[in-house]
């Protein structure tokens, strides 16, 4: 990125993505959601969601049903392709913008940042950009986890991939190198 310009570009897709994590900005889900956050907004009690996937927009019964190219695969593979596209504005602008790098720098993820209520902090543009985002991407990786031996079923080689690519990436630029489960075990460990 050389210009000023590619920087407020990538800023403003950050803060777009941001504000569809807010419930005025929540985007109304596509039928077919492709590099969509489906995770964007916050679970409603009752709000109907999948029962394989969890993910809302759709519904299969069954595992079997669900099938290799079925709304399951569509909607997990939409949110690996919104990270992907975030990780990407993340590397660029960690690379040519100095206050998004400090804030970078500076973030601090705990695993209690994965619920839809955690607090959301104060500052520059760009620290509560970076906060919002680790807390909407550790609610991801929580949200993986739960439905990991399904997903197994549903994705293949190549989609699976994908997912540990984009996660590898964004727990170095997010977490500091931590995964989740690195954080549980911390907050575990906090707590004795
Ligand atoms: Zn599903």
């Amino acid at each position: 990125m050389s210009s000023d310009s590619a920087v407020g570009d990538a800023l403003q897709q950050l803060a777009g993505a941001v504000r569809e994590m807010t419930p005025l900005g929540a985007k109304t889900i596509p039928k077919n959601p492709e590099r969509f956050n489906l995770l964007a907004r916050p679970y409603r009690y009752g709000q109907s969601t999948c029962s394989v996937c969890k993910y809302p927009g759709h519904q299969c019964s069954s595992v079997r049903n669900a099938g290799k190219n079925g709304p399951c695969r569509n909607a997990i593979m939409s949110t690996v392709g919104f990270w992907e596209d975030v990780s990407a504005h993340i590397a660029a602008l960690y690379q040519s913008h100095q206050r998004f790098a400090d804030a970078i720098k500076k973030n601090v993820a705990t695993y209690d940042m994965r619920l839809d209520n955690s607090a959301q902090i104060g500052g520059s543009i760009e620290e509560v950009i970076v906060n919002c985002l680790t807390r909407n991407y550790l609610k991801f990786q929580s949200h993986f986890a739960g439905i990991r031996p399904k997903a197994a079923a549903i994705l293949d080689k190549n989609d699976y991939a994908r997912y540990e690519g984009v996660t590898h990436r964004l727990n170095e630029f997010l977490l500091h190198g931590s995964s989740l489960s690195d954080l549980f075990e911390r907050s575990i460990a906090n707590l004795q």
